[in-house]
């Protein structure tokens, strides 16, 4: 019988069309995946990317956006040119990713900071020679020449950026270098491009067609919806610690949800050691996850997760993106989240397997003080950016030798525990206008500093919106109806409507 993939012969040997026979798509689901049938928009979303047009995709996680760019790549004509380029936030989530294609039979392969120089530059001569034909790299392998003159041998001839909402500029998980999408986009002429994200509410969709300098007309939006029917939400509503104690034992008790891994989300790393304190004398088992935990542990706990060997996991936020695990039975938040995006990224994380999962959020209404806290670190004001910038460009000399302490101190006399400091050297570092703190604690002056950290207006803009994003967290509290049907507003809608007095009164 006829090779039913016969007809890709052609494929890529028009200028933008990618044109697969029906037959031949499901031929591949079948013969790599295994598969029967394609998922919800699947087959659609790669018709439209193979007739050479530009797609946003928005599909929960877990249902399959992966294949909508893997099916092309795979009936793509493999003759040394042609390259599905793939754009990934981290350096765990394409070794998964690869790790199962190349399982599958499937000529790919990552190229990052993991590898080590000799396999790197093998990797880099293997591209240009015309090997593999899908690649993952972080945005930040652009910065590297030597990727960039391998990468130039070849033809992308489909540009799919994974976990597109990581352009968005004021999302809870933005990445920088995923503001030079355009650039990378355009340096790579402008091939056909496919971005995926489960998580966009109508202003990081624009963010995303901003970014990649496309209007609505030029680029689809498929967007598939947010449910993930097999996740149970609920929302407790709670009056202290020891409160939230009792309803977490209930959780962890239920024996509906067992079997699998659980994660505990906290937003204060002191929160979370009371409770690990607590758990500790009762005897439950866990681990724990947050941002004073050094590095290697950091991962060590990540991998005994990812492993089955930790069933428990008390984490603050840090605990991320990387986490792909399927049988995540119980999210539970025990403190509320800032905003409905970081929220429903993280429950996000359960029941990847399909299986019934639990979501439970504890919500005593003065968490909501830590969170507006945060809302005042994460926003200083234009007078402050102004003294940070200048004190590092007038004193050199002690910025250089005693870093971020010395700072702190002149900055901040008034409280020690104020973390504007950080939110300002982060920012201006993302904005390159400095770059650092590098060992020993010490920062590079790029250049100017941009007017928008003088603007006093659009700082408070920026503040506001993330006080109406709490505000939405208080709203989704107080749904009286189907929280999935808010969230669906939340996400499906224009957004939240802008709210006269966005500050939550607790
Ligand atoms: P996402 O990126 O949307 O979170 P993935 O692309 O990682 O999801 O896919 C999740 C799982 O679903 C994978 O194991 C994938 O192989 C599987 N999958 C994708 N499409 C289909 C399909 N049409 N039929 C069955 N399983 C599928
Ligand atoms: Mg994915």
């Amino acid at each position: 019988m006829d090779d039913p993939r016969r007809d890709c012969k052609d494929f890529g040997m028009t200028e933008h069309r990618l044109s697969i026979p029906a037959d031949d798509a499901l031929g591949l689901l079948e013969t790599h995946f295994g598969y029967p049938s394609f998922r919800g928009s699947q087959r659609a979303i790669i018709d439209h990317v193979c007739s050479g047009q530009n797609a946003l995709v928005v599909m929960p996680t877990g249902m399959g956006k992966s294949l909508c760019y893997q099916i092309p790549a795979l009936a793509m004509k493999a003759d040394g040119e042609n390259l599905v380029l793939v754009l990934s936030p981290l350096v765990a989530l394409m070794h998964d990713q690869v790790d199962s294609m190349v399982r599958r039979g499937m000529d790919a392969a990552f190229i990052n900071s993991s590898l080590d120089r000799p396999t790197r530059l093998q990797r880099y001569q293997e591209l240009a020679d015309g090997k593999y034909r899908l690649i993952y790299v972080t945005p930040e392998r652009f910065r590297k020449d030597d990727f960039r003159e391998a990468l130039s041998k070849r033809r992308v001839r489909l540009l799919a950026i994974d976990e597109a909402h990581c352009v968005s500029q004021w999302g809870h998980d933005f990445r920088p270098d995923y503001s030079r999408v355009g650039d990378i986009r355009r340096s790579l002429g402008d091939p056909v491009t496919i971005a995926l994200t489960a998580t966009a509410t109508a202003e990081c969709r624009d963010d995303i067609r901003r970014q990649l300098r496309l209007d609505e007309n030029s680029i689809k939006l498929f967007h598939e919806g947010i449910d993930r029917p097999n996740l149970k939400l609920d929302v407790q509503p709670v009056f202290d610690e020891e409160e939230k104690l009792i309803v977490i034992g209930d959780a962890l008790d239920d024996t509906e949800y067992r079997g699998g891994s659980v994660i505990v989300y906290f937003s204060l790393i002191k929160t979370l050691e009371r409770f690990s304190d607590d758990f500790r004398q009762r005897g439950i088992d866990h681990v724990v996850y947050h941002g004073d935990v050094p590095r290697h542990r950091r991962r060590r706990v990540q991998d005994e997760f990812m492993a089955g060997d930790a069933d428990i996991v008390l984490a603050t936020p840090a605990f991320g993106m990387g986490v792909d695990k399927e049988d995540v039975r119980v999210v539970i938040h025990a403190e509320t989240p800032g905003s409905i995006e970081s929220y429903y990224q993280e429950i996000g994380r359960a029941g990847r397997d399909g299986k019934p999962s639990l979501c439970r959020w504890l919500y005593d209404q003065s968490d909501l003080m830590t969170q507006m806290q945060f809302i005042e670190w994460s926003n200083p004001d234009a007078d402050f950016y102004g003294r940070v910038y200048t004190t590092m460009v007038e004193h050199p000399e002690p910025c250089r030798a005693f870093g971020l302490q010395w700072l702190n101190d002149r900055l901040q006399r008034v409280s020690r525990h104020d973390h504007r400091l950080a939110t300002a050297i982060a920012m201006l570092d993302r904005h390159g206008v400095i770059a650092g703190p590098h060992e020993p604690e010490c920062f590079d002056i790029l250049g100017p500093l941009p007017s928008y950290f003088s603007d006093d207006e659009a700082l408070a803009h920026k503040k506001r919106r993330d006080q109406q994003r709490l505000y939405a967290m208080v709203q989704l509290a107080a749904e009286e109806g189907d929280r999935k049907e808010f969230l669906n507003r939340y996400f499906m809608g224009d957004g939240f409507t802008e709210n006269e007095n966005p500050t939550p009164t607790a």
